[in-house]
């Protein structure tokens, strides 16, 4: 974990030419209550575990949404550094500007956009001194070792590569260890939740699967179809993620997955991280999305598949993530991935954990329910440590 703000951070800060978003308390965000001797656990606990988020955005957004966009083409970016040190990471699975990258085409899944990210995230990341590119599952362990964060590069989806699958060797080349097979909407590989049609996997999405296996990029199956979830469980020789998503037997959204892909995910040795952005991992039992719906996601997991296939992928990022979803809408099949029978209210942020910085508040909250020092290790970094080693290495 970050321990320090290097002088490196505030250059690249003041470089910015956008008012930025605050990346600590930019709202009233409730923390977990602890008792005396609870707090002292937590404190103790923090110091000594390692912590992984399976999926978060660290690049601050501009205060301002209306500049939302031209933030989007402008490669401006400031990675929210304070926040990180906030949040006691150790490393975290960076999902950059997935499905929003517009600075080269207007698809976000387009090569030159998701190279142009690529390219963007190492130059960045190469510039300050406390993070560093994570490319195997020890280095989870290395960031940890030397007060630093590492940090994974997370592809939500395959570019359009066409038939040229040996270009992602090209994505491995650049640090890309983890990425999905199909984002919401469908590609040449597989069909993603917006697709009112599952197609399962295609051909190419089976080579895709089969190179990813075997160059060690971890799959993720977080934006894809059941049937195409299922069948890519099915052939992948590797455990697979599910990086951010939660149950539909808690919420009933195409964004949540059935019991039968979180069984399957579970019989393949893989690992879900429960998702926390705005109005996804809603339940019936706490209807305004907060800390509170999302454990309900937790907990219903853990009975079904066991706590070894748990971990969490917040999906927060330092800024206004409401505005961020009206503003990107169509891009990120917002409507699709959220429409429910269930009436719920509308958040204007996700109470207890609103950002990256709140990622403590997971810890504060598995402590006051019980949970023991091991399952909270097994869900902070050892169930997705055991998933790594195996993919990636
Ligand atoms: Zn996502």
């Amino acid at each position: 974990m970050i321990k320090k703000l290097s002088l490196s951070y505030y250059e690249m800060l003041k470089r910015s030419k956008f008012k930025l978003s605050k990346q600590v308390d930019r709202v009233k965000s409730t923390w977990i209550k602890l008792s005396e001797a609870e707090e002292q656990r937590f404190d103790s606990l923090m110091e000594k575990l390692i912590k992984v988020s399976l999926h978060d955005h660290t690049v601050v957004f501009p205060e301002n949404p209306d500049e939302f966009i031209e933030f989007a083409r402008s490669g401006d970016w400031v990675i929210g550094v304070e926040g990180l040190a906030r949040s006691r990471l150790d490393a975290v699975f960076e999902g950059m500007d997935d499905g929003t990258c517009l600075a080269r085409s207007p698809d976000p899944w387009s090569w030159d956009n998701v190279v142009y990210q690529l390219g963007l995230i190492n130059y960045y990341v190469g510039k300050i001194d406390e993070i560093f590119i994570g490319l195997s599952a020890d280095d989870i362990v290395k960031a940890h070792n030397e007060d630093k964060l590492a940090m994974f590069i997370h592809l939500e989806g395959a570019p359009h590569m066409g038939e040229e699958i040996d270009l992602t060797r090209i994505l491995y080349g650049f640090g890309v260890r983890c990425m999905g097979i199909v984002y919401s909407v469908g590609n040449e590989y597989g069909s993603g939740l917006a697709d009112d049609k599952d197609y399962g996997l295609t051909p190419l999405g089976s080579r895709l699967v089969t190179a990813m296996n075997e160059m060690g990029i971890v799959i993720d199956l977080a934006h894809a179809n059941d049937k195409t979830c299922l069948e890519t469980i099915e052939i992948s020789s590797k455990p697979v993620l599910i990086t951010h998503a939660g149950a539909r037997s808690v919420w009933p959204t195409r964004r949540m997955k059935p019991d039968e892909v979180l069984t399957a995910l579970a019989d393949n040795g893989g690992v879900i991280g429960i998702e926390a952005a705005p109005h996804t991992t809603i339940s019936k039992n706490h209807i305004s999305h907060s800390i509170e719906s999302i454990m309900d996601h937790f907990t219903y997991i853990e009975e079904l598949i066991g706590i070894d296939h748990l971990a969490f992928g917040p999906d927060t990022l330092f800024g206004d993530h409401v505005s961020l979803h009206k503003v990107f809408r169509e891009y990120l099949s917002i409507q699709k991935s959220k429409e429910t029978h269930i009436e719920y209210p509308q958040v204007d942020f996700v109470d207890g954990l609103e950002n990256p910085s709140q990622y403590p508040n997971i810890i504060r909250w598995l402590i006051k329910h019980g949970y023991s020092d091991t399952e909270i290790e097994k869900v902070t970094f050892k169930n997705i440590y055991r998933v790594l080693k195996r993919s990636i290495g």
